[in-house]
């Protein structure tokens, strides 16, 4: 029986990983195939090393509150070759009112903090106060913070941070599928202030019981990579993957069959499968299944992407004026700079630059400028050094120079993008053996792709197993 793989993203190639875990477990008799249009697997991740600088092209890491990623990684082998960013790099920044703040950590540093000013700090502080909105809403991630905690907390903490995750833009994001743990935690201690208090108890209790513990100033977790960088994970993925891995294989067209599926590739290829797990971006996959489902393909379009710059800059640690003690710093959204914000790569991982040099990763573009996706490489490194000039003092050319542009590099899960996933769920029902992964769906971080990578990887062996004992009824189509 055979399960194909339409993509080797991290998604893509965490499903293959699972399924052939899986399948050894169970004693399934599973033949996997993995098509990949690009010549190298991995997709957005690529960790690029060039004259002593590591230069990663897509994700920096992953973070390790959550056990996805890293499971996969000790699965795979590689668990001991893991590696936690500095402890130096807990501290963070917004560049806010023309300079660098640090984000505060705790309450005490929030009061004594110039990052949001008094009124702003009252704001915050009478979201106790606030009461809990019904369910019903897709609220966007801006309403619900200025409902809560005020313009400033929008615009100095919020903001920016929805920038560094997702290159996206509040006033669009659905708060619900962009930070269910903040809905949840309206829904479940009636504001977040109550919520923070309790679990900052147990957070305290932690530290004591001796376990490392994120700085708050973060999204939580430790941000984890390897020495060589985070394509270590991909690759090692791949290895294991061996000839059922098909490089430079584009699958053009899907279509169903009475039980399974026929792939087209770029090479002329035609390929059945009983089971598909799709972990391409949304609009390939709108263009590969249009022929039969209209529907579906229509929904996967209204699925938007954010282009995303990422500029790598090399200087030589005298020509750095002020920073580089943290993690980096995001920009706030009345802060008047061209990116989103720039990580201190070389503060954050040990062997990023070279000795006596800095590397720092800007990102430049997101749902809030559209008008940076067709902007030229030379237009992105002048506004991305004008904005170094005047957050950290960098008047000198960089020695390195590394420009990588994703024209779709984040999906956006705008308001309504729960209701979207459980039409195309809907729609995907009348093809049970079409199995949807990847980061259009269900959270674009590592860990989630990965957890998604492995319901998929279930679903799919599930459905082998139920079709070894009811062949017809699995795949007979639901309607149509
Ligand atoms: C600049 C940037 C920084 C990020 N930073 C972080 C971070 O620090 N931490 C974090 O957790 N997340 C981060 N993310 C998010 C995370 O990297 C992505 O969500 C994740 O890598 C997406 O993986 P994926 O496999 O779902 O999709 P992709 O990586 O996009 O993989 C899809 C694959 O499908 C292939 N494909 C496309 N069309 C076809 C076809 N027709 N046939 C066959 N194959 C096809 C593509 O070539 C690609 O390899 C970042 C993302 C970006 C862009």
């Amino acid at each position: 029986m055979k399960i194909t793989v339409v993509g080797a993203g991290i998604s893509g190639l965490a499903a293959a990983f699972a399924v052939q875990q899986g399948a050894q477990r169970t004693g399934l008799d599973v033949t996997l195939d993995v098509f990949e249009k690009g010549d190298c697997p991995g997709g957005k991740i690529h960790s690029e090393q060039v004259g002593g600088y590591l230069c990663e092209w897509g994700p920096n890491g992953f973070l390790d509150n959550k056990p996805m990623t890293l499971d996969l990684c000790r699965e795979a082998g590689m668990g001991e070759q893991l590696l936690r960013s500095n402890d130096a790099a807990r501290k963070r920044y917004i560049f806010s009112e023309g300079c660098l703040q640090r984000v505060p950590e705790s309450a005490s540093e929030f009061f004594r903090s110039s990052l949001v000013s008094w009124p702003g700090k009252l704001r915050l502080a009478a979201e106790i106060g606030v009461p809990r909105r019904n369910e019903g809403t897709d609220e966007t991630l801006a309403d619900f913070v200025r409902r809560r905690l005020g313009r400033e907390a929008l615009d100095r903490l919020v903001g920016p941070m929805a920038a560094g995750i997702f290159a996206g833009d509040p006033e669009t994001m659905s708060l619900r599928s962009c930070f269910p743990r903040i809905h949840e935690l309206e829904q479940q201690y009636g504001g977040l202030i109550r919520a923070l208090l309790l679990l900052a108890r147990q957070k305290r209790a932690e530290r004591r019981a001796g376990k490392a513990v994120a700085g708050a100033a973060g999204p939580g977790g430790i941000l984890t990579s390897f020495a060589g960088g985070i394509q270590h994970l991909t690759d090692g993925l791949s290895r294991h993957l061996g000839k059922s891995l098909h490089l430079g294989d584009e699958v053009m067209s899907i279509t169903p069959l009475k039980e399974g599926f026929s792939l087209r590739t770029q090479r002329g290829l035609v390929h059945e499968t009983d089971v598909l797990i799709a972990a391409v971006p949304a609009m390939v996959l709108a263009s590969q299944i249009e022929d039969f489902s209209t529907s579906m393909a229509e929904l996967l379009r209204q699925i938007p992407y954010a282009p995303l710059h990422v500029a790598c800059f090399g200087y030589t640690r005298e020509s750095v004026q002020k920073g580089t003690d943290g993690f980096g710093y995001l920009a706030a959204r009345s802060s008047g700079l061209h990116s989103l914000g720039t990580l201190w790569s070389s503060s954050i991982f040990p062997g990023r630059a070279p000795e006596g040099r800095v590397l720092l990763h800007t990102m430049f573009g997101g749902a809030t400028r559209p008008e940076s996706a067709s902007m030229d490489a030379d237009e992105v490194r002048r506004r991305v050094q004008e904005d170094l000039r005047r957050t950290m003092g960098i008047t000198q050319e960089p020695e390195f120079v590394r420009m990588i542009f994703h024209k779709a590099a984040i999906p956006q899960y705008v308001s309504g993008h729960g209701a979207r996933l459980k039409a195309l769920e809907g729609h995907a029902l009348a093809y049970p053996g079409l199995i949807l992964a990847g980061n259009a769906f269900y959270g674009v971080g590592l860990n989630d792709c990965v957890a998604a990578a492995n319901r998929a990887a279930n679903r799919a062996l599930a459905l082998l197993e139920h079709r070894r004992q009811e062949p017809v009824d699995l795949y007979r189509p639901a309607h149509g």
